[in-house]
C-alpha cells in the first residue's frame, strides 16, 4: 500500500515526494537507457558534434562531482555511472535519467548554435536528474495513474503503463500519451543549478539567455519544439535567469 514516501533532497534541502527509491530508480533508468539507445541512432563519436556532446558531458559531469564533494555529499553521486550520446534524431530535445544518462538529440543543435549553450541545455537537464524531479513525476504519476502502488509491483503487473509514466517523467518522447510539463518550479530549479554546472564546467553562463531567447522564439511556429513542450518558458525564465547569473558566475573562470 500507499506510504508517506518524502526523501529530502541533497541539492534544495527541501523534502519532496518520493514513492520509489533513487536506486530503483536508477536501475530503472539503466534499462531504459540502454534500450533507448539500442533503439536509436547513435552518432559516432568521429563525429564533431558528437565529441562535442561528450567534451560537455564530461566536464558538466567533473563540476557536479567537485560541488558535491567539496559539501561533502560525494556519496549521494555513488550510482552515478555518466553515459553521453547525441542522438540522430530531428526532435528538438534532450534529457538526463537519473543515474546520469544523458541524450541530446541532433535537432537541438541549430538551436544551441554553440557549445557553451549547449553546456546550459545539458546543465539544466543533469539538474532535473539530480533534483529528482523526473522521480517526483513517476511518483506523481503511479498515484493518479495505477494507484499507487510500489514500483516492483508496477513494472510486474503493468510493464508498459510503467515504462510509458517513466519514459513521459524525463520528457522523453513516448508513442502514447501526452508529454507532461515540468513544473515552473521544478524549471526555475533546473536553470539555477544549471548554470552553477556550467559555469564551474568552464562554460559561460550568461550564453543562457541569449539560448532562451532563441528557443522561445521557435514556440510561435507552427510546430513548438519537444523541448518546450515538456520545459515551459516565458518571460519569467529569462528575467530570473538574470538573477541567479550573479551566483553562478562566482564559480566562472575558477
Ligand atoms: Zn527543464
Amino acid at each position: 500500500m500507499l506510504q508517506s514516501a518524502c526523501t529530502k533532497n541533497t541539492l534544495t534541502g527541501k523534502s519532496q515526494l518520493s514513492l520509489v527509491s533513487e536506486k530503483d530508480m536508477q536501475s530503472l533508468s539503466s534499462t531504459q537507457y540502454s534500450d533507448f539507445i539500442k533503439t536509436h541512432q547513435v552518432v559516432a563519436l568521429s563525429n564533431s558534434q558528437a565529441a562535442m556532446v561528450k567534451r560537455v558531458g564530461v566536464k558538466i559531469s567533473q563540476a557536479v562531482d567537485k560541488y558535491y564533494t567539496d559539501k561533502g555529499n560525494k556519496a549521494v553521486l555513488n550510482g552515478y555511472a555518466w553515459e553521453y550520446n547525441l542522438v540522430k534524431d530531428s526532435a528538438v530535445n534532450a534529457w538526463c535519467m537519473p543515474g546520469g544518462k544523458i541524450v541530446v538529440y541532433t535537432g537541438i543543435l541549430p538551436v544551441t548554435l554553440n557549445e557553451t549553450a549547449l553546456a546550459i541545455v545539458m546543465g539544466h537537464e543533469v539538474s532535473h536528474a539530480l533534483l529528482q524531479h523526473g522521480n517526483q513525476r513517476m511518483s506523481e504519476s503511479l498515484i493518479q495513474q495505477l494507484g499507487g502502488v510500489a514500483l516492483s509491483v508496477a513494472i510486474s503487473k503493468k510493464p508498459a503503463e510503467t515504462q510509458n509514466i517513466f519514459m513521459n517523467a524525463y520528457g522523453i518522447g513516448t508513442e502514447v500519451g501526452v508529454m507532461l510539463p515540468f513544473s515552473r518550479k521544478q524549471e526555475l530549479e533546473a536553470d539555477k543549478y544549471g548554470l552553477i554546472w556550467a559555469a564551474m564546467a568552464g562554460y559561460n553562463p550568461n550564453e543562457a539567455i541569449p539560448f532562451w531567447e532563441r528557443m522561445q522564439k521557435l514556440s510561435a511556429g507552427q510546430a513548438p519544439p519537444e523541448f518546450l513542450s515538456t520545459h515551459p518558458s516565458d518571460e519569467t525564465r529569462i528575467q530570473k535567469l538574470k538573477q541567479y547569473l550573479p551566483e553562478a558566475l562566482k564559480y566562472y573562470g575558477k
